[in-house]
């Protein structure tokens, strides 16, 4: 009748397997395990792969197939960000000489990188800082709700005011004293 048991622990706590290094934990525990372990594992490729990297940026001059693809880590820190942008533009700038020396076409610029921390405003479509976005987005939707009730329309609703008190006299004048 009893069947496979679920590994028990000291308590009754079920255990998990850990998707990274397989070991097992109780389930509050692999909650805070987890993050921690896929970190250390996917510090522990690093290495490898940005060697492989730079041997791929170095040996082959590819061209037209910048070596560019490389998924961006979403860090907080600007200076990483200028550092790339400081080699993409030494690397492009051997790309050309070589291309020149060697009479082969010029190979593209690299792309203006985005910065990621940047936040882009929904309305104007210019990019910010995190910030001087809040501020600044918030400055201008006030612009743009501004812009959508335009003055004639302001006016059409001031004069409706107007008329709904009656005083059918100088609905200009009326306007002037709102
Ligand atoms: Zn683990
Ligand atoms: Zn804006």
């Amino acid at each position: 009748m009893a069947g496979a048991q679920p590994f028990l622990a000291d308590g009754n706590q079920e255990l998990f397997p850990c998707e990274v290094c397989g070991r097992r934990f109780a389930a509050d525990v692999l909650e805070r395990h987890g993050p921690i372990c896929r970190k250390l594992f996917n510090k522990k490729r690093k290495p490898f792969n940005s060697l492989k990297q730079r041997l791929r940026g170095t040996d082959i001059p590819t061209v037209g197939k910048a070596p560019q693809s490389k998924p961006q880590p979403v860090r907080k820190s600007n200076w990483r960000q200028h550092h790339e942008d400081f080699i993409n533009a030494i690397q492009s700038a051997k790309q050309c000489t070589l291309a020149i020396k060697e009479g082969r076409p010029l190979p593209p610029p690299p792309p203006p990188t985005v910065n990621p921390d940047y936040i882009q405003c929904p309305y104007c479509k210019r990019r910010f800082n995190e910030t001087a976005a809040s501020r600044h987005i918030n400055f201008c939707k006030d612009q743009e709700s501004r812009r959508v009730f335009d003055p004639a329309q302001t006016a059409a609703r001031l004069a409706s005011r107007a008329q709904n008190e009656v005083v059918i006299g100088n609905t200009e004048e009326k306007l002037l004293a709102f």
